[in-house]
């Protein structure tokens, strides 16, 4: 029978994600944030947040899916689709995230800009990895950073991506921390390190 631990960031494909990528990036959330992880399919597909005028995909909608089908041992849920995805006010998003909130997302589609199939380099792997953790860092309250390198930068160009490192800066560290004690206060333990 499997497993389930407690507090577990569930990583939700949807569509076709390969297998090595999505490990890659589950490798990069389970370092960025010290909780279990697993990679389990929570919806077969968004098709209900598909924006016929736009040809797009309307991410909040999405997000509210994933949160109402989490399971209780699931913390925070990271959603991967390979579909552009739009808040209204922006033409495109590379994620959205529920705010301290369940459930967060990222799309491949506009991170594969000008890289080469089959979409397999350091530097793609390492943009999704830093979208994962961006988009997670703001379930765990965290909001935009004002240092360029730092994780939680507010990136609008894929320049800027590349650019920010893989890190929290100093500042959003402390914050993330503070917030994992908050949970912890509650019984939500990372995993020891
Ligand atoms: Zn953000
Ligand atoms: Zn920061």
């Amino acid at each position: 029978m499997r497993q389930f631990l407690p507090n577990t960031i569930i990583i939700s494909p949807i569509g076709e994600i390969e297998d090595d990528i999505l490990k890659a990036i589950e490798k990069g959330v389970k370092d960025a944030f010290g909780y279990p992880t697993e990679i389990t399919p929570l919806i077969e597909n968004v098709d209900f947040a598909y924006d016929a005028h736009r040809d797009q995909y309307h991410s909040t909608p999405i997000l509210k899916r994933l949160s109402d089908t989490a399971p209780a041992h699931c913390l925070k849920i990271l959603g991967i689709v390979d579909v552009d995805l739009f808040i209204p006010i922006l033409t495109h998003v590379y994620g959205e995230a529920q705010l301290g909130g369940k459930a967060s997302i990222i799309s491949t589609y506009r991170l594969k800009k000008g890289i080469l199939e089959p979409f397999r380099s350091e530097k793609y792997v390492c943009r999704l990895r830093k979208e994962a953790a961006h988009e997670l860092g703001h379930t765990f309250n965290l909001k935009h950073c004002r240092e360029q390198s730092c994780i939680m930068h507010y990136c609008r160009r894929i320049e800027d991506v590349d650019h920010k490192s893989e890190r929290f800066c100093r500042y959003c560290k402390i914050l993330l921390n503070d917030e994992i004690k908050r949970l912890r206060a509650k019984g939500i333990k990372p995993l020891p390190t």
